[in-house]
């Protein structure tokens, strides 16, 4: 791949070139810099145009998500919160939105534990057809006005480009999950919507193939995105997921992007989400999802990882001293 950073909007002569060459290319503009890409290789070599500033050659399978062209971190934001700044962001909330009255509960106490984010999946992929699969349209509204009446900004998962209206209407950041995580028609769709994107590791890819997910997403001309370890599949049944944060270090050399770890999913069990959403933190996530929910023995879908307020207090309570500790605040 060919990355040219170009100097300004007029590139219809670099763009004439690319087209009488046999290669594929694509104009955007990413971090408010007009760019183009080109591939493969072959079919742009000797190409070269006045209007090109800088060209940046790669041999990696990703590079608008890669470091090689952006040594800056990128920061996210999500209406006011910064993700990938000196702050390590926390967003909290229910797995699933059930109702009313569960979603503004759980709303009021992680808004007073300090969180800046408040999560809910209207839509919920889940394994059995069978199970509960969330309220639909109806449960981003609700955590709409749940978020409207805290101040605090909402995250939901999409898994069907077909209700990217209601995202657009409802949510201020879209989730897209561990099994679409190479959806890419799904990642291509999102990254049209324009709205911060929180993208989750598939159970069974590497960091790379996370990195090329976020590619797709960032094709679209969406630069916002925050890559999210969430646990893979191993041979290990101790926990639910393996969380990797080996891979959550190796992947912030990788990149430019913010990383997020949810340390719910891996757990399985709350007794273990402390201490995984503590690790992760140390080892440098920029953000955290945690799910709380005001009963999580009566929870309509992951009861048995889900923190009580009273346990998400306590935890944002650990997560603010270790962040000071580390030179960051929470
Ligand atoms: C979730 O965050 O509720 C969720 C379904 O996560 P994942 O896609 O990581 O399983
Ligand atoms: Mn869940």
């Amino acid at each position: 791949m060919i990355l040219y950073i170009l100097k300004g909007k007029d590139h219809s002569s670099l763009k004439e070139k690319l087209k009488s060459s046999s290669a594929s290319f694509k104009f955007l503009n990413l971090y408010g810099k007009e760019l183009a890409l080109a591939w493969p290789d072959s079919a742009v070599e000797g190409i070269t145009d006045e209007s090109v500033e800088l060209v940046v050659k790669t041999k990696k399978s990703y590079i608008l998500a890669g470091n090689e062209w952006k040594k800056d971190p990128t920061v996210v934001k999500v209406k006011d919160v910064e993700i990938g700044s000196k702050r390590v962001v926390v967003a909290a909330g229910p797995c699933a939105v059930e109702s009313e009255e569960q979603t503004e509960t759980v709303a009021k106490a992680v808004k007073r534990a300090g969180a800046s984010l408040l999560r809910g999946g209207a839509y919920k992929p889940r394994t059995s057809p069978y199970s509960f699969q969330g309220l639909g349209e109806e449960g981003l509204k609700i955590l709409r006005k749940a978020g409207d009446e805290t101040g605090l900004p909402v995250v939901s998962e999409i898994l069907d480009a077909r209700d990217a209206g209601a995202f657009a209407k409802y949510a201020d950041m879209v989730q897209i999950g561990a099994r679409n995580s190479q959806n890419f028609t799904l990642l291509r769709d999102v990254g049209k919507l324009g709205k911060p994107v929180l993208l989750k590791r598939g159970l069974g890819n590497t960091v790379e193939e996370l990195i090329q997910s976020a590619e797709y997403v960032m094709m679209e001309g969406n630069g916002n995105v925050v890559l999210c370890e969430r646990g893979i599949r191993t041979f290990e049944k101790s926990t639910r997921f393996t969380l990797d944060i080996g891979g959550m270090v190796a992947g912030k050399l990788m990149t430019h992007l913010p990383f997020c770890a949810d340390p719910s999913h891996p757990a399985g069990k709350r007794e273990l989400v402390h201490s995984l959403a503590l690790a992760s933190v140390a080892a440098g996530a920029d953000m955290l999802l945690v799910e709380v929910h005001p009963r999580p023995e009566v929870a309509l879908s992951d009861s048995e990882q889900q923190l009580t307020p009273e346990s998400f207090e306590l935890l944002m309570e650990r997560i603010k001293a270790l962040a000071s500790v580390l030179g960051r605040s929470a």
